[in-house]
């Protein structure tokens, strides 16, 4: 039941936007692109800890004590009525990708400050305590393994090996957390919180398409990253007969054709891939290519069929082997498994937005977030919000009106409230959720 005093309050709309704005011009950049502002704020670069700093200021000008872990994931914090119990977490991650707009992620975060920032004014106190996260190097652009830092804090990767991982330039993220002081004393795995929610903007066309305010987030399809180093043998063009190349460049040709082929069949269920990076060397016309480091990623909603995929295309590359003399190394330089998250947080997300008069739908995430690292230790849930422009994201149109913005915060706000105003005695932090009592 929601707390009498709290289901008429509402976030500032026009503070939550001010927030969005201003964390935006930290990293901004000339988008050549597009001919928009941009933001490049990579994770753990000087831009990533300004950006960490301003909102820092923030959480401490609402009252929050600050904590960090060995990972330099941040957990700012708002006493509750009964201090000892877990707390109920909000949280996303502030790094972003190369050309990013100002909400992916930034909205879970600076909206969980305006849920904070809306209770402190109200003078509403909760139950159990309140824990807002940010995340280190979620969007894995600059250490090549996206939810490094919740995927830590959860227990999935082991911390020794994320510290050791290091970007194209040859810096290791412990490094990086060494230069900012960011090695914190709160140990990972972190003590479970009660429950998670997260509020994203969608970064896909289906809320817009449809119509619907609110996306009630099912789950998160399965993730698999591949680096692929082809090696083959540089020649000349016009003096090396056909029989005689070894052509990297062919065989990451034939290598993105079939991983199209492959999704078109059908055979795989919903499944997505996209070469993303193809580097080519030496990348001059009159040479056949000697070398290429080639990405791919894939994505879907099964598990199974992801497995089967991953074996086919294993088996497809020892064929480009034979046929073209190259030798490609291949190494999975990220894997998440389908996440579905608890019938119970999903159904207070539903219900809430039903009580606030927003349409929602069902909707699974095509990409993947901390909740869906956090989901492995509590119960944990997401509230999507529609994106404009066929949901552009990872781009400087990446856009979500300040409207839109407010209904996806006043959902979380009224559902964390419910969470944290959880009697303690269906207090039991575990993953299936079904023991949440709501
Ligand atoms: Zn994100």
């Amino acid at each position: 039941m929601t707390h009498p005093t709290v289901s008429h309050i509402r976030i500032d709309q026009d503070r939550l936007w001010s927030s969005l704005q201003d964390l935006g011009e930290l990293g901004a950049y000339d988008d050549g692109e597009t001919g928009l502002r941009g933001v490049r704020r990579l994770a753990l670069t000087d831009e990533d800890i300004q950006g960490r700093q301003l909102v820092l200021g923030w959480m401490e000008n609402a009252g929050l004590t600050i904590r960090i872990d060995q990972m330099g994931n941040i957990y700012a914090r708002r006493a509750g009525g009964s201090d000892s119990l877990p707390p109920v977490m909000m949280g996303s991650h502030i790094d972003s990708v190369g050309t990013a707009g100002k909400f992916d992620g930034c909205l879970g975060v600076l909206g969980g400050l305006e849920v904070i920032r809306t209770l402190n004014e109200n003078d509403v106190v909760t139950l159990r305590p309140l824990e807002l996260a940010i995340f280190t190097e979620e969007e894995g652009v600059r250490f090549g393994t996206d939810m490094l830092g919740s995927a830590v804090a959860a227990g999935r990767l082991l911390l020794e090996q994320a510290l050791e991982i290091q970007d194209r330039d040859g810096t290791s993220v412990r490094t990086e957390l060494e230069r900012h002081g960011l090695i914190g004393d709160v140990q990972v795995p972190i003590t479970p919180p009660y429950a998670y929610l997260e509020c994203h903007i969608e970064q896909g066309p289906i809320l817009a398409a449809a119509t619907r305010q609110i996306g009630v987030v099912q789950g998160i399809q399965a993730i698999t990253w591949k680096e692929l180093h082809i090696t083959g043998r540089a020649a000349h063009a016009g003096a090396t007969p056909q029989t005689l190349r070894r052509n990297a460049g062919l065989a990451a040709a034939m290598i993105t054709v079939q991983l199209n082929e492959m999704v078109e069949s059908g055979r795989y269920g919903q499944m997505l891939a996209t070469v993303g990076r193809h580097d080519s060397y030496p990348n001059l016309i009159n040479i056949v290519p000697a070398k290429v480091l080639m990405t791919v990623d894939m994505r879907n909603p099964d598990g199974d069929s992801m497995r089967l995929m991953e074996s086919h295309l294993d088996r497809y590359l020892a064929e480009v082997e034979r046929a073209t003399g190259v030798s490609i190394a291949s190494r999975t330089t990220a894997k998440t498994p389908p996440v579905a998250f608890p019938i119970r947080m999903r159904e207070l997300v539903a219900k809430t937005a039903t009580n606030l008069g927003f349409s929602y739908m069902e909707i699974t995430s095509g990409a993947g977030h901390d909740a869906g690292e956090i989901a492995s230790i509590s119960p944990a849930g997401m509230v999507f919000i529609p994106g404009l422009y066929d949901g552009i994201s990872h781009n400087p149109r990446e856009y979500s009106t300040p409207e839109a913005c407010a209904d996806g915060i006043n959902v979380l706000l009224q559902a964390v409230v419910e969470l944290a105003n959880h009697p303690a005695v269906s207090l039991e932090a575990h993953t299936s959720g079904s023991a949440l009592v709501l």
